[in-house]
């Protein structure tokens, strides 16, 4: 029996909300709120009779912290899932801190305004300190761990699939298959198609500003930066086939690199056609990826905004997106002395998601693992006051969630390696 209060009704939070109304048990009572109450509404009106779980909807702006205050004072939630941008991950945490009441979220925190001079500094220094020069990174979020310690509250970062679920299959790993883990490939397949010449998967301005971005990986310890898709290697993929893919920063690296100091090496590939990568080369040389505001014909436009109003919304891609992902994590170490190779992942279709929920397996694989670790706050099972990322929690009750709610894990013991 909870209360659950949801920011954000884009598509990751509509299937995670879907979801929610499949477990009424649990979430009894869920508050849509979000920027376009419209939308909102839209969605409670679609669910309400097919689910026991009471929905109502507010209009809230999640930058503004009292506006969120009044909301949360008002609701009086047992959990505030945000699933807005990762623009407010640090004025929901605020407003949680000052009601009491548990925060999580699916991406960890960047600025909207990557000129603000005085974050530019913080992050030019961080750029040098740390070795990776991603916009986004955990110091700001890992910064409230006192705050949420002392006031008895657990705050979940970066609960969706990756980061989230990776995160999970490398504690299942580490809990269950391995004494010693020496490397880990996270790999990230999208073998979907949606007919587009050009589109992403879910926001556009939060994707491009992260595949646009250097690539980097962890070894031995340190960030070792590439240029911008510079390692390409080739994966034969179960159930979607032979795909390229890049090796890209992510935000899980960075965690899992704290968390497992003594893993060797990490790293994240991400699969990309080639007509994607042309298009966004060729946006990012004309300066569309900008987020430095323009004036143009008296009127300030952010280029990345402009752009995102062009391309289709994903939350349209789900009819006409066909095909599968596949998303997990490759393993070598050591189990009872003798070296060991594992690899566990998860295949998502498409249109099966299409079918169930309205929406594609992107927002599908994102949306599942916020409910799945809602479910574990709520439940008990995941509660500890601080600040912590999905790897630091008992993977098996989550995995166990994941499998019954629509991610069912697959495993492979002799998985081919990534060189
Ligand atoms: P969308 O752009 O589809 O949705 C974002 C939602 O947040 C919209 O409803 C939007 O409102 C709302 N919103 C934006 N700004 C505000 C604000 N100031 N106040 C209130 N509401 C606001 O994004 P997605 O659903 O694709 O992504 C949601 C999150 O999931 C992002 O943080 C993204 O990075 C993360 N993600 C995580 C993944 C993972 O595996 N961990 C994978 C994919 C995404 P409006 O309708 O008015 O625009």
């Amino acid at each position: 029996m909870s209360k659950v209060l949801v920011i954000g009704c884009g598509g990751v939070a509509s299937v995670a909300i879907h979801k929610c109304c499949q477990v009424s048990d649990v979430f009894t009572e869920l508050c849509i709120a979000s920027r376009t109450k419209s939308k909102c509404d839209a969605l409670a009106e679609k669910l309400a009779p097919t689910t026991k779980t009471k929905i109502t909807t507010a209009q809230v702006d999640a930058d503004d912290v009292d506006q969120l205050i009044a909301l949360i004072k008002s609701y009086q939630p047992d959990l505030v899932m945000n699933i807005a941008l990762p623009y407010q991950d640090l004025t929901i945490m605020d407003a949680c801190l000052a009601c009491g009441v548990n925060y999580m979220d699916t991406a960890n925190y960047e600025p909207e305004n990557t000129d603000d001079p005085e974050w530019r500094a913080i992050y030019e220094k961080r750029c040098k300190e740390a070795g990776f020069s991603a916009y986004f990174d955990y110091s700001w979020q890992w910064a409230y761990k006192k705050k949420f310690e002392d006031a008895g509250l657990t705050a979940l970062l970066g609960c969706g699939f990756d980061p989230g679920v990776t995160q999970a299959y490398c504690a299942y790993a580490a809990k269950h298959e391995f004494d010693t883990i020496d490397t880990i490939d996270i790999l990230d397949c999208n073998g979907g198609d949606h007919g587009y010449a050009f589109a992403t998967n879910f926001n556009p301005e939060i994707n491009l500003r992260e595949v646009s971005a250097p690539g980097s990986y962890m070894e031995n310890g340190r960030w070792v930066e590439i240029p911008a898709m510079s390692i390409k290697r080739e994966y034969d993929f179960d159930q979607v086939g032979k795909k390229d893919m890049y090796l890209l920063h992510h935000e899980e690296i960075e965690s899992l690199g704290k968390n497992f100091p003594d893993v060797k090496r990490i790293r994240f590939f991400m699969t990309f056609g080639q007509s994607y990568l042309d298009h966004m080369r060729c946006l990012e040389d004309v300066g569309m990826l900008s987020t430095t505001p323009i004036n143009y014909n008296g009127q300030e436009i952010v280029p990345i905004q402009f752009l995102k109003a062009l391309l289709p919304d994903p939350a349209s891609l789900g009819p006409r997106t066909k095909g599968k992902t596949n998303i997990g994590c490759i393993f070598t170490g050591t189990k009872d002395g003798q070296p060991k190779t594992y690899y566990i992942y998860n295949v998502c279709d498409h249109q099966a998601c299409y079918r169930e929920v309205g929406s594609q397996a992107i927002s599908y694989t994102t949306g599942v693992p916020a409910m799945c670790g809602a479910l574990m706050m709520l439940t008990g099972q995941w509660t500890k006051p601080g600040v912590y990322t999905v790897e630091e929690f008992n993977p098996d009750p989550f995995l166990d969630a994941l499998d019954k709610y629509g991610l069912p894990r697959s495993e492979n013991r002799a998985p081919a390696l990534v060189d």
